[in-house]
């Protein structure tokens, strides 16, 4: 027998010391992201580390995370479903309350159907891998939300860029492409901007050149539009003129999950190929209990559309007056956009100082030398706690 070859050091240490030497050179970038740690229910007010800071940087716009009613709805549904699904959909995991929600957020959107997706990741994964493969060509917007870039790899589609929210760009590059079939993707709220896309220009250039409309509504679904439906709602359109929709219910909804919306044909299709859709267990029966709650409650109660959007002209009108620059945004996304990261990492210290809690975001989340600092606002929200902001705001950068 041959002798065994040398012992080799403790492969572990050997891949620490590989991986030790990534970090640091984050660290050295200040691209170094760590978490902080939530001991009480999501709000305006939360508490880290034992310290009670104002937050601006949910996405529960609609202030319903922590909403009473939802959380009964869960506890309801658990005493009658359990907690486990325990099986995919296809399995034996879909129960009623996965199918209500379906059937109540193909009402409430006014398409044929819905489908429901256990993280909005998962779903845009599903929705391009379904529809798209090598032949094909994906044109994505250059500020798209990393899951849909993520979907476009995953797909081995060819995936073109265009210049963001710029429809005469997409249009231009539409008109080159010889592909058989061919998707535009685009958010409907961009996550970091927080401006809305310019969807009846890409449905023009769409129409115009044989492709389809995917549009991940992540950000406007609840928020946008006088009923909520969204991104589409606030452009006029119905949701059968977008052929492909998709939702989150962890943001405005204050839940957990995601949905495809769009024709019969777009669903059945979607089940039978969307491997992320296909192989991972269903989402817990009583939490598509708490998301039909919450669903209804963001129907009924639009005064928290109307709070919400009162309390982002408090502070944009409130940050003019202290001489910030704000971009364009009239949605609950606010950025501040600062340039360097030390600098987005410094302010968020300084206002975590002063007992406001904000997250910076940095590269590769945003384009380099855009790091920020992100504020979003929620219905959950009062006008004093703008006005705290504000006065923080105001200290940490003082009028030149
Ligand atoms: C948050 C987000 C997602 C992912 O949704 P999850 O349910 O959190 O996985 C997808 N697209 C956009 C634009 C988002 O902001």
């Amino acid at each position: 027998m041959p002798p065994l070859p040398d012992p080799h050091p403790v492969p572990s240490e050997d891949l620490d010391r590989l991986l030790s030497a990534g970090l640091e050179s984050r660290r050295r970038d200040q691209l170094y992201r760590s978490r902080v740690v939530l001991g009480s229910p999501q709000g305006p007010e939360v508490l880290v580390d034992g310290q009670r800071y104002l937050g601006f940087c949910s996405n529960d716009y609609l202030g319903l995370a922590a909403d009473p009613r939802v959380r009964d709805a869960w506890c309801e549904a658990a005493r009658q479903y359990g907690v486990g699904s325990g099986a995919s959909h296809l399995i034996v995991g879909h129960a009623q309350p996965h199918h209500a929600l379906e059937e109540e957020l193909a009402a409430f959107l006014g398409t044929e159907r819905t489908l429901l997706f256990s993280t909005g990741y998962m779903a845009n994964l599903g929705i391009v891998s379904a529809l798209a493969g090598r032949q094909d060509e994906l044109f994505e917007d250059r500020l798209n939300h990393a899951s849909l870039i993520d979907a476009a790899l995953l797909s081995r589609a060819r995936l073109r860029r265009y210049p963001h929210a710029d429809g005469a760009a997409l249009a231009e590059l539409l008109a080159q492409s010889r592909s058989r079939r061919k998707l535009v993707l685009t958010d409907g709220v961009f996550s970091m901007d927080g401006d809305v896309a310019p969807l009846p220009r890409l449905l023009a250039a769409a129409a115009a050149n044989g492709a389809w409309l995917v549009v991940d509504d992540a950000h406007g679904i609840g928020v946008l539009g006088a009923t909520g439906r969204g991104t589409l709602e606030h452009h006029h359109l119905q949701s059968t003129q977008v052929p492909v929709l998709m939702g989150t219910l962890g943001k405005a909804l204050g839940t957990f999950g995601a949905f495809v919306a769009g024709t019969e044909t777009l669903v059945e299709t979607l089940i039978q190929q969307a491997r992320s859709y296909i192989y991972t267990t269903a989402l817990p029966p009583a939490l598509a209990a708490a998301s039909r709650m919450s669903l209804r409650i963001a129907q009924e109660e639009s005064w928290r559309r109307d709070k919400l959007q009162d309390l982002v002209e408090q502070f944009r009108n409130g940050a003019r007056q202290i001489g910030l620059s704000l971009g364009g945004s009239a949605t609950p996304i606010q950025p501040l956009i600062l340039g360097a990261n030390d600098k987005a990492l410094g302010a968020a210290r300084a206002l975590r100082r002063r007992g406001i809690l904000v997250s910076p975001i940095r590269p590769p989340t945003v384009p380099a030398g855009r790091a920020r600092l992100r504020l979003t606002f929620t219905a959950a929200h009062e006008s004093t706690h703008v006005e705290r902001l504000l006065i923080a705001l105001e200290e940490v950068f003082p009028c030149p």
